[in-house]
């Protein structure tokens, strides 16, 4: 019984990746999902969803359980979810006299020098982000009453329960890392905002963008040496990239290529692919080292596990794998010996704010998505408040629906915050603060990443000596500049 759902899901998610990928890849025009579902169809139906939701005893049964439920969940608003997707794809605003892509304008606004032109660039972009408002508040609505359909509470527990996030303690945690990091990411804010500017009172989450992109270091981030340091760091650590059989390293140039680095692990170990159009600077290292972390992960990823210990599990471990890497980019050490950056010290300033801003973005909507979760009605009044206090600038009251990923996705990335400097602390300790350069510590890695998902991050923070997720160690580095 299990052993035949494993090979179903197996088969399906392997189809949708490999659609998920050609798209990505410029390889595809249109993203076909829904026939997909359709011929998985036996896998979403009610009554075998609620099998296997009595029937999960042991972890393997509750993997394939939360797997299930939650495409039961897509299943049911996959129109919806279409719609809002494709209308978004084909939505254009007037700028400059010219049309632009409404997918094209966080990069605008972004590169933007001029608060003026970026703020108006940003309430275009409110305008078409608010016209499938309508659709995304019916989507989670079904989903709400979905939820219940299947004998849970409401939304909200199914995705604790089912995904092991517990919200309670983490909600309590975020709620601690908030205030103990007020005081420091508001003086930084100050002084950001002054270097360029910006008026505290008019700050928005657009002028937040434009300080990220960060032009002044782009030097330091050469697009040419993009994938060399990638390889570098990798060696560092034992591995040969290019040896690696089962990662394919997709670095073509092609018009439809998305221009975010993404990895689709298609077959699990046997076939993964990075994508990447590489730019340069920061941002663009930071998603390809992240990228190379799940890649990684699952092209050493044991082949004879299960599938649901191959392809489920908790996805905190594979972003904790993620941030891993992409925190290098954070780390003196690591720059200065693969980079040759000497003098970094105006970059992890604001590298570090960078860390700061997202891990207080991401607090803050684990606190608003479980009230959006329980009254969809006072929840764009919510959105602004909450995001607009713990953050300190202009929240744009549009984004209230769509800045929301599903089922809790938030607190899989918090989780990974938090064990990843569990991890980088252990690593340091365990084979000196040079462990990216030790094929000892690469070792030690691969023995994790062998293991799939199987283990919690929880678990595999115990493994490492801790007491499970602690909060602690995160905290210090966020206090720390
Ligand atoms: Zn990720």
């Amino acid at each position: 019984m299990v052993e035949e759902f494993e090979r179903d899901i197996e088969a399906f998610t392997q189809e949708e990746t490999r659609e998920v990928y050609l798209v990505g890849a410029g390889l595809k025009e249109e993203l076909e999902l829904a026939p997909i579902y359709e011929r998985y169809a036996h896998l979403f139906s009610l009554d075998g969803v609620k099998r296997t939701l009595d029937q999960a005893i042991d972890k393997r049964t509750r993997y394939i359980a939360e797997f299930l439920t939650l495409g039961y969940l897509e299943n049911k608003v996959k129109s919806l979810t279409e719609q809002i997707i494709n209308a978004m794809l084909r939505a254009t605003v007037e700028w400059d006299g010219e049309e632009v892509p409404y997918m094209n304008l966080p990069i605008l606004i972004a590169n933007e020098a001029r608060m003026e032109k970026r703020h108006g660039l940003d309430e275009l972009r409110r305008e078409v982000t608010a016209t499938a408002n309508p659709e995304r508040g019916e989507r989670w609505e079904n989903l709400h009453s979905e939820a219940e359909g299947l004998g849970f509470p409401n939304y909200v527990t199914l995705c604790d329960q089912l995904r092991g996030l517990n919200l309670a303690w983490l909600s309590k945690q975020m709620q601690t890392l908030l205030d103990e990091t007020q005081e420091v990411y508001f003086s930084h804010l100050g002084f950001f905002l002054d270097s360029m500017g910006v008026p505290e009172a008019d700050a928005t989450t657009a002028d937040i963008a434009h300080l990220f992109r960060a032009p002044q270091f782009d030097t330091f981030f050469p697009q040419e040496e993009m994938i060399s340091s990638l390889v570098n760091t990798l060696a560092g650590v034992g591995i040969d990239l290019y040896q690696q059989g089962n990662l394919e390293l997709d670095t073509e140039p092609r018009p439809l290529k998305s221009p975010r680095a993404f990895c689709a692990p298609i077959r699990v170990p046997e076939e993964v692919k990075l994508v990447i159009k590489p730019q340069g600077g920061r941002e663009d290292y930071e998603s390809l080292f992240h990228e190379a972390g799940h890649a990684e992960h699952f092209v050493n990823t044991r082949a004879d596990l299960p599938t649901a210990f191959r392809r489920m599990g908790d996805n905190s471990v594979t972003e904790g794998y993620a941030f891993l890497l992409a925190y290098l980019m954070i780390n003196r050490r690591w720059l200065s010996r693969i980079l040759g950056v000497e003098d970094g010290r105006e970059y992890l300033r604001l590298a570090l704010f960078n860390k700061l801003y997202f891990l207080r973005r991401y607090a803050s909507k684990l606190l608003y998505e479980q009230e959006l979760h329980t009254d969809l009605a006072g929840a764009e009044r919510r959105y602004v408040s909450i995001l607009g206090e713990n953050l300190g600038v202009k929240i744009g009251p549009e984004y209230y629906l769509d800045d929301v990923d599903d089922a809790f996705y938030v607190a899989q990335y918090l989780r990974a915050w938090i064990f990843e400097v569990q991890m980088h602390r252990y690593l340091e300790e365990r084979f000196g603060y040079l462990w990216f350069t030790s094929p000892e510590a690469g070792r030690y890695l691969v023995s994790l990443w062998q293991q799939g998902q199987e283990f919690t991050v929880d678990e595999l923070a115990v493994d490492m000596g801790y007491d499970g997720l602690e909060i602690e160690p995160l905290l210090e580095e966020l206090a720390s500049f």
